[in-house]
């Protein structure tokens, strides 16, 4: 799931284990994925086989995965995977993290018996970097996305960006970790931008793995830079962990899925599973924010976000915010993709514009 990878190659480093990181995403892998899958299961579970496979042929002898609860069909990503790598023929062990029996007992449990290494003061340490490591790549997101929609010189945020990366991949301790973010913040700083330029901003939300995966959302958040837009990913897994696996003293009302589904409240009474809520929230904030559009991201099928889907039809007219929800599977095409994306971000531009006109003439600052 994009450059997750590095927060947990970064705990099996400190252990000293022996893992295998498969490789990226790729069309490949979804080929993989989609050939040992049901036809309408969706796009995430397909990608995660093809990666499993991947991993395996590149030598993986036990697969550390996770299984998850909620309402939709991630309950069912571990048994359904594992079932589909035996009938392939494969022989490797899995290592099951049953986040229904509690989170951070199970992630550590989880370590341990992919590792071997039973200390638990180490373990504990080797979440930590983990967890540290997803902070910390949300952080470096963030400010990417600030000197791309920026940059004068096409690219070059970009690979700012892959050093800062690499830097973080390296770091085995705390102390390395906030080294490489600060080292990273200078790199990335050092990339020519016109801060004067006038940037839209545009929130992205919808199902985790695809807002988070650069395949499956076919680099939106780099083809949107291009454009001049400041990406606001708001769909972070540091969210999610920072609320339901570090230990807090925190309410979860005062978490930022807590806040969104409480928004979310006026439009939808219950939880239907994976991220419809926030993704509800996430518009109805970006409304109250003045932000100059929403793009939701599902995978075909994705049951939670076709719901949140329709229910985002009555935000756009209540908070008059305009959404764009853009449907990902293995028959997207690139170019139908862009161009929905350029209509979408021409729109904005032209709303913007009309607005910052009348904010001129009642003497107000137009963001
Ligand atoms: S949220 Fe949607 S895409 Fe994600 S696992 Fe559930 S059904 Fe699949």
């Amino acid at each position: 799931m994009g450059n997750t990878y590095i927060a947990l190659a970064g705990a099996l480093k400190v252990l000293d284990a022996d893992f295998i990181v498969p490789p990226y995403n790729t069309k490949k892998t979804l080929n993989l994925g989609s050939k040992h899958s049901p036809e309408v299961i969706c796009l995430p579970y397909k990608l995660v086989l093809g990666n499993y496979i991947e991993a395996i042929e590149k030598g993986a002898e036990g697969i550390l995965m996770i299984d998850s609860p909620g309402t939709c069909r991630l309950g069912q990503y571990s048994q359904g995977s594992r079932t589909a790598i035996k009938d392939i023929g494969y022989d490797v062990e899995f290592i099951n993290l049953d986040l229904y029996k509690g989170r951070v007992f199970e992630f550590y449990k989880g370590l341990k018996k992919a590792t071997g290494k039973g200390n638990p003061i180490e373990l504990i340490r080797a979440v930590n970097i983990a967890l540290i490591k997803i902070d910390m790549l949300d952080v470096l997101n963030d400010s990417y996305s600030y000197y791309r929609a920026r940059e004068t010189r096409a690219g070059a945020a970009k690979k700012a960006h892959k050093q800062a990366l690499k830097l973080l991949d390296n770091a085995i301790t705390v102390s390395e970790c906030k080294n490489a973010l600060q080292r990273g913040m200078e790199i990335l700083g050092k990339v020519p931008i016109d801060s004067f330029k006038d940037v839209l901003h545009i929130d992205l939300t919808g199902e985790i793995f695809v807002v988070i995966d650069q395949f499956s959302n076919m680099d939106i958040e780099d083809e949107l830079g291009k454009m001049g837009v400041e990406v606001h990913r708001k769909i972070k897994l540091s969210n999610w962990t920072n609320t339901f696996i570090k230990p807090t003293l925190k309410k979860f009302e005062d978490s930022h899925e807590g806040q969104m589904k409480k928004l979310a409240r006026d439009f939808i009474k219950r939880d239907i599973g994976g991220d419809a809520l926030e993704s509800i929230g996430d518009t109805i904030s970006a409304g109250n924010n003045l932000s100059d559009g929403v793009i939701h991201l599902l995978p075909f099928t994705c049951m939670p976000e076709i719901i949140s889907q329709n229910i985002l039809h009555n935000v756009t007219k209540q908070k008059n915010i305009p959404v764009l929800s853009l449907i990902l599977d293995e028959f997207t095409g690139r170019a139908g993709f862009i161009t929905r994306l350029e209509a979408f971000i021409d729109l904005a531009a032209r709303r913007k514009a009309s607005r910052c006109r009348q904010y001129s003439q009642q003497k107000r600052v137009c963001r």
